[in-house]
């Protein structure tokens, strides 16, 4: 007997052999006596929430689900507590990994859990023992499903972070990606299903229709474009479109064809005019990028940065940061004007661009402020880079149109990762050291 430390087990250590025994073995019996009617009121209980129901529908319930929930019952009341638990936490983990999988909320598996506590704590009342037998087979029944239930909930936590983390990954990859040809293509999409249907109505064609949430419209509707425009009032109402076309409209078409064609083209037009709103909302932001710079729009720093720190904590690689302010912009926008500013800025933004690698990240922070993110860079690195592109700066003058070149020079603070979690506190040290720079007498590059 292993006397391992679990816990949250207190129980379980504390009483005496004989009574453990016992409590356990009175357990084991009641669930498994009872087997199928704690099952069917778990699946219940879960389907009854409107949450629940879109995870599982009835069918995988009775097919799988039951089975799986069986086991993890007998293997609840079966394991031993005092002895080795290495695969029956390991069970709980991959459960967890599994809801995060389908996305089943953590609330949902909690509430069953206290269902199951319930349900069994009212069996084991019933039984015809002292009032301290009952107690205790009830406190380690609570203890057991509250182990499993951290085992499972810290999985389930760590996995869907890293899910979120993928898909914020995935988004980033895909903003890259040229929003006119996207808009085109979908458009022309749309109008080939559009012509199809109205093809194979008027040659009396009565096979059968591609719906048009299946056509490669609508596929691209439901996967990318849910990603690009991930919460986009327009692509909800492009949906709703979709199905009203899908359900109802389609349908109809020939019961009373001239009806049904007039209704069709309304609900097209519909959805090019949304189409288009989407596509014209996201490209005044170019998709994430700032238009002017072509550098990130700062409300992805967050999840860069994030990412980034958490990736050089566990994988103990060097990050840093740069913080970069264009010299006396102010001046330059006074004596040249706000539209030679603007083209002093994208000029800046380019030189950035194109002096970092591929892997890093360019940002604007501000109305002439950068912040660049230099993953697996050291401080001696950072610094390196952050010297480099001010010297392009210095030597390259910004053209402008009908001007002569307008010299600029720019200002770098260089910080780097030494451990702490919050990233803002990376942001804070290249803001400081952007500062020295600058009180340093500018066109020059600073470290915290
Ligand atoms: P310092 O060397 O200390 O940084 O001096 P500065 O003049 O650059 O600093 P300050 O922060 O006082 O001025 C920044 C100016 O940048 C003020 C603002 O009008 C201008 N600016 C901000 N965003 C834009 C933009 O998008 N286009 C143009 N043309 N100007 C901008
Ligand atoms: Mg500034
Ligand atoms: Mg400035």
């Amino acid at each position: 007997m292993t006397n391992a430390y679990r816990p949250g087990m207190n129980f379980w250590k504390h009483i005496s052999d004989e009574s453990r025994a016992a409590g356990s073995e009175r357990l084991a019996r009641i669930v498994k006596e009872n087997l199928d009617e704690l099952v069917g009121k778990f699946y219940d209980s879960f389907l009854a929430h409107e949450e629940g129901k879109a995870f599982l529908n009835h069918s995988v319930v009775t097919n799988r689900l039951h089975k799986s929930l069986r086991n993890w019952l007998i293997e609840l009341v079966s394991v031993d507590p005092m002895g080795d638990m290495t695969e029956f936490d390991a069970r709980q983990v991959k459960v967890g990994e599994v809801h995060a999988r389908l996305k089943i909320p953590n609330h949902l598996v909690m509430e069953g859990m206290t269902l199951l506590k319930s349900e069994i704590a009212i069996k084991i009342a019933e039984l015809d023992i002292d009032r301290r037998s009952i107690a205790e087979a009830i406190i380690l029944l609570d203890e057991l499903i509250d182990y499993a239930m951290r085992h499972m909930s810290a999985a389930f936590l760590s996995d869907t972070s890293r899910r979120i983390q993928t898909d914020e990954a995935f988004r980033l990859f895909s903003l890259g990606q040229d929003v006119h040809l996207e808009r085109e293509t979908q458009r022309a999409a749309l109008m080939e299903w559009s012509q199809q249907v109205l093809f194979n109505l008027f040659s009396n064609d009565c096979g059968e229709v591609t719906k048009l949430a299946n056509s490669p419209f609508g596929l691209w509707v439901r996967h990318r474009g849910a990603i690009l425009f991930q919460g986009a009032p327009q692509l909800d109402a492009i949906q709703n479109l979709m199905h009203t076309i899908d359900d109802e409209v389609l349908s109809k078409v020939s019961d009373d064809r001239p009806a049904g064609v007039a209704a069709l083209q309304v609900r097209i037009e519909e959805i090019k005019y949304h189409l288009n709103d989407l596509f014209n909302a996201a490209s005044n932001v170019e998709n994430g990028r700032d238009p002017l710079t072509r550098t990130l729009n700062r409300r992805f720093l967050p999840s860069v940065l994030g990412r980034e720190v958490g990736l050089a904590k566990r994988e103990n690689q060097p990050l840093s940061v740069l913080m970069i302010d264009i010299d006396h912009f102010k001046t330059i926008n006074d004596v040249h004007g706000h539209q030679a500013g603007d083209s002093v800025l994208s000029h800046v933004a380019e030189i950035l661009l194109n002096t970092v690698r591929p892997s890093d990240f360019v940002f604007r922070y501000g109305g002439e402020e950068f912040l660049i993110v230099l993953v697996e860079a050291t401080e001696e690195q950072a610094f390196v880079i952050g010297e480099r592109i001010r010297a392009r700066v210095e030597e390259k003058a910004a053209t402008v149109i009908d001007r002569p070149a307008i010299p600029v020079t720019i200002s770098v603070g260089v910080a780097a990762f030494e451990g702490h979690p919050d990233y803002q506190y990376l942001i804070n040290a290249a803001d400081n050291a952007l500062y020295v720079a600058k009180n340093g007498g500018r066109n020059r590059v600073a470290a915290a």
